[in-house]
């Protein structure tokens, strides 16, 4: 009956984008995931919710589960019938025990297959800007266990070819013996000048690089408290950091940043902070729901016949409008008799997508260059259809009327705050590791605020930068005893992404 499958994926050095489309795909598929520790835990959400997830993590050496547990483990799984994926950081058949534990399936006849990940020294290595090869310098380079012979006297490694080579040698697992494994080096013929580098967490926001020789690099490794997990790389390819580094140098490199949004600014700007090395954490402070009643709606739906215009002034409320039609079984024929307006180019995007082409988009895309559009044509008793937010500015309505339409209103949708923030915003500000927060709109600061209560924001945030994009959200900012750090002059996303570079820089 056992159609159980065991998938030996490797996850990557750690940045979560650096894991095959083979490996997501055996995560979409799995039915149990057992991860390590040094498996990126954001790669868990290419799995179903479904899915059992169970955490077989071997911290410094200290086994928090054996090896044979985790064989026995799998074998059990997948002789359920279970897709089973076993998520190993870097590539399960680099120092990853993935041969034993394909041993261990291959014993008990379960099938299995290895999808390969970038290892930890590869990620490394471009991270850092350090090519392991180089045309000029070097033609070869080994991958080295560090924790080899540990408790021998004897050892497997070959230290003179690997010392006499010239080739570049990256060790694993290599940090608690490194002034052992350094020294033999030297001893067996490697120049004490030769060039070390430590890349600690590489890949991830926290990648952290020292740089030194044979001689001296494990006096700085413990000046600096440098700590696992590391490679080391070393040969004179190391030398080549000093041009070709760039992950480290962006400016936002290592800084934490809650972006608090709107709903509708979905990732914008995220991007741009993302894109300079900030690691974003994002923080919504508005959320779309339904009307308390869809009554004043659904009466405005079947009665679509009889108006001469339909206004749309967001992605958002085109949305709720055609999938509150759809709900009540009425498709876009409805609409033939009726004139269409989308505020800008993203709402008749839009509205395209349901098959609809505006008749009217203004050239000044706000609630004003709505009314000024029909400011020209004669809507003396015309009836028109404006479907909005529950909390959206009177202007339309008002100015139409005062035109001679015949104009309804009915919510669409209520924009509420979350009644709480995405469990990592919340721990990251409770360890204190954030380093800004910014602030898009008053109501972002204003709901934040609701949502944590004043006192507790206040007391979050000291410490943490605050940006705000103009002087209306700063006031809001002040008035709720926040102090500004950062203000763009120009009131735009990309000013306050160059200003938060200019603050860091
Ligand atoms: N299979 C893994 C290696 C596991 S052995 C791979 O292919 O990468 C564990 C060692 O890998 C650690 O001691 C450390 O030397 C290295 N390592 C794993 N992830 C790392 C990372 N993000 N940065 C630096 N070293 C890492």
């Amino acid at each position: 009956m056992s159609s159980g499958i065991v998938y030996l994926v490797g996850a990557g050095p750690g940045d979560p984008s650096l894991i095959t489309l083979r490996g997501v795909e055996c995560l979409q598929r799995a039915e149990v995931v057992v991860y390590d520790y040094l498996a990126n835990e954001q790669l868990l959400c290419h799995a179903p919710d479904s899915a059992e997830r169970i955490y077989a993590g071997k911290i410094g050496g200290r086994h928090n589960q054996g090896q044979d547990e985790i064989n026995s483990l799998l074998v059990a799984k997948a002789g359920l019938g279970k897709v089973v994926v076993r998520l190993k950081g870097g590539d399960p058949f680099v120092f990853g025990r993935g041969g034993e534990e394909c041993e261990a399936l291959r014993d008990a006849g379960i099938p299995f297959e290895v999808v390969p990940g970038v290892t930890a020294a590869v990620g490394a290595s471009a991270y850092s800007g350090i090519p392991l090869t180089h045309r000029d310098i070097t033609a070869s380079v080994a991958f080295v266990t560090g924790q080899e012979g540990n408790d021998k006297n004897e050892s497997n490694i070959d230290w003179d070819r690997l010392s006499l080579g010239g080739g570049t040698v990256v060790f694993y697992m290599g940090i608690t013996t490194l002034r052992r494994n350094m020294q033999r080096m030297v001893e067996h013929g490697r120049s004490p000048a030769t060039p070390v580098a430590l890349v600690r967490w590489a890949t991830t926001p926290c990648q952290q690089v020292l740089v030194g020789t044979l001689a001296d690099i494990a006096d700085r490794a413990e000046a600096s408290g440098f700590k696992p997990p590391a490679v080391t790389i070393v040969g004179e390819v190391v030398a080549l950091r000093e041009k070709l580094q760039w992950f480290d140098k962006r400016p936002l490199c290592g800084k934490k940043i809650i972006v608090t949004r709107a709903a509708e600014q979905a990732g914008e700007f995220s991007g741009k902070l993302a894109a300079r090395g900030a690691t974003v954490l994002e923080c919504p402070t508005i959320r779309l729901v339904e009307p308390e009643s869809w009554q004043l709606l659904d009466l405005a739906i079947r009665d679509l016949p009889n108006y001469d215009w339909l206004v749309l002034t967001s992605g958002n409320a085109v949305r709720y409008f055609f999938q509150r039609m759809n709900a009540l079984g009425v498709d876009s024929r409805a609409l033939a008799g009726c004139r269409i307006c989308a505020v800008g180019p993203k709402t008749a995007e839009e509205m395209r997508s349901y098959g609809i082409k505006p008749d009217l988009v203004p050239t000044v895309y706000k609630a004003e260059g709505v009314i000024d559009e029909f400011s020209r044509l004669d809507l003396h008793n015309s009836r028109v259809l404006f479907p909005r937010a529950d909390k959206a500015r009177d202007v339309i309505p008002s100015e139409l009327k005062r035109m001679g339409a015949q104009i309804d209103s009915p919510v669409a949708y209520r924009n509420i705050f979350p009644d709480r923030l995405p469990p990592e915003t919340l721990f990251a500000l409770e360890k204190r590791s954030v380093d800004c927060i910014t602030f898009t709109s008053s109501s972002t600061v204003q709901n934040l605020a609701a949502m944590l209560g004043e006192e507790l924001m206040l007391d979050m945030l000291k410490g943490v930068v605050v940006a705000s994009i103009g002087p209306i959200t700063s006031k809001s900012c002040r008035d709720l005893g926040l102090k500004v750090d950062i203000e763009p002059k120009v009131y735009t996303l990309d000013a306050l992404a160059e200003a938060l570079e200019a603050h860091f820089g």
